[in-house]
């Protein structure tokens, strides 16, 4: 049996991680963290007896506790209690299903403690790729890619001798908006953003998906996992999402990945890697499949792009103060206190007001995120 702790157990990613271990009987729940969705907690309490469960509020941890006093499970809060979780002693394996930088600091924290990791919280790599990378080399854990393209580029380099790849072949969906202009974009809504043509998942990478933020964030991602330099990833639109990511090799092979959109596949196999098991799902039906297309991303429209390779080209903390104004302008965006392209205004002026940080610490990663705050509210207020 293997230990499963779960920092986002009650997300998109989190509940199809539990989707897996019910369906396979070949995985224990030892810890649970949420952030303030205590109902379904509770329900995932009763059905999977973790040792250990953390939320964000300390007022939400007293109510949950009250509720579930017949289970003898503690209940505690905030990023001691996050931290604790994810680097809950009996745990094998971490999945950080957790959304944004928070996730910095447990995902450390279970690296720390040795805990292998099924990273699909790319904002910890985004902004503190450096650390994790070196710190899971110096404990000897492994980071698994729950991403799907990660997944896939991960799967494609599978039986890799050390052969140099020429590139990465990394493919969008190009999202909801994909053909627009950036006239058509300015009065889109909430609603219209959060419709995302192939994947179902949480509201702020679906953002980020019709900004092509999201494949901005999975270049960075890209980097630390496979230790490519960014020039060596090229994006492309494949609408249909149906080829995951690609490897070419220095002879012109290209590998790909293919399957139907299904996040439940890139997650079991970060859990069973280097192992594949069967897993229930559709099946890809080539002969009815009517067109797989590819073309270039529009990077002057959808700036998510340019906005990754100038922050990867840079290094430092300028991916940092790319990642914290993205998650604000966001949450203003989804509060629907900005627009759209406000989005990318609020970005653009975050890293062109950011310090030169070569090689920041946690604490300065931490402080960057607050000035950001600080820094937009100044500029566009509350
Ligand atoms: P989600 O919004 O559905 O879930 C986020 C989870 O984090 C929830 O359980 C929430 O309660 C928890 N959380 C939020 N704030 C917290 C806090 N302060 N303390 C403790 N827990 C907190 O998000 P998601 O779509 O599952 O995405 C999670 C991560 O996986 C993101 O980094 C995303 O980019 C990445 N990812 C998601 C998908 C997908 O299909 N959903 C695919 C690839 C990568
Ligand atoms: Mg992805």
């Amino acid at each position: 049996m293997k230990k499963l702790s779960i920092i986002g157990s009650t997300g998109s990613i989190g509940t199809q991680t539990l989707e897996i271990v019910r369906e396979s009987k070949k995985y224990e729940v030892v810890a649970l963290a949420c952030g303030r969705n205590i109902q379904l907690m509770e329900r995932q309490m009763r059905e999977f007896h973790p040792s250990f469960v953390a939320v964000a509020k300390e007022e939400d941890a007293a109510e949950l506790r009250d509720r579930t006093r017949d289970l003898d499970i503690p209940v505690e809060c905030g990023m001691e209690g996050l931290i604790r979780a994810a680097a809950w002693d009996t745990a094998d394996i971490t999945v950080t299903a957790i959304v944004g930088m928070i996730g910095v600091q447990p995902t450390l924290a279970a690296i720390e403690a040795g805990k292998d990791i099924a990273l699909a919280n790319k904002e910890t790599l985004v902004t503190a790729g450096h650390l994790v990378m070196k710190a899971a080399q110096e404990k000897g854990v492994k980071i698994l890619p729950v991403d799907s393209e990660h997944s896939a580029i991960f799967q494609c380099l599978q039986g890799n001798r050390g052969n140099e790849i020429s590139r990465i072949l990394l493919t969008a969906s190009g999202g909801p908006f994909r053909g627009r202009t950036r006239e058509e974009l300015a009065n889109v809504t909430v609603e219209d953003a959060l419709k995302h043509p192939n994947w179902s998942m949480g509201q702020k990478i679906t953002i980020d998906s019709a900004t092509m933020v999201n494949k901005g964030l999975e270049v960075i991602e890209a980097t630390w996992l496979f230790d490519v330099p960014p020039e060596k990833i090229e994006v492309l639109v494949q609408p249909q999402s149906i080829i995951h990511s690609a490897v070419e090799y220095t002879d012109g092979a290209v590998i790909a990945q293919l399957g139907t959109p299904d996040m439940k596949l890139p997650i079991q196999y970060a859990l069973t890697w280097p192992e594949r098991k069967p897993l229930s799902g559709d099946r890809l039906d080539f002969t009815k499949l009517s067109a797989i297309t590819l073309a270039q991303p529009d990077r002057k429209t959808f700036l998510g792009l340019d906005f990754a390779y100038r922050a990867a080209a840079e290094g430092g903390i300028l991916p940092t103060a790319m990642n914290a104004a993205n998650e604000m302008a966001v949450a203003h965006f989804l509060a629907k206190k900005i627009t759209f392209l406000e989005i990318y205004d609020w970005i653009a002026y975050a890293m062109d007001t950011a310090p030169k940080i070569p090689h920041p610490t946690v604490e300065e990663i931490l402080q960057e995120e607050k000035n950001v705050e600080e820094r937009l509210r100044a500029r566009y207020g509350d």
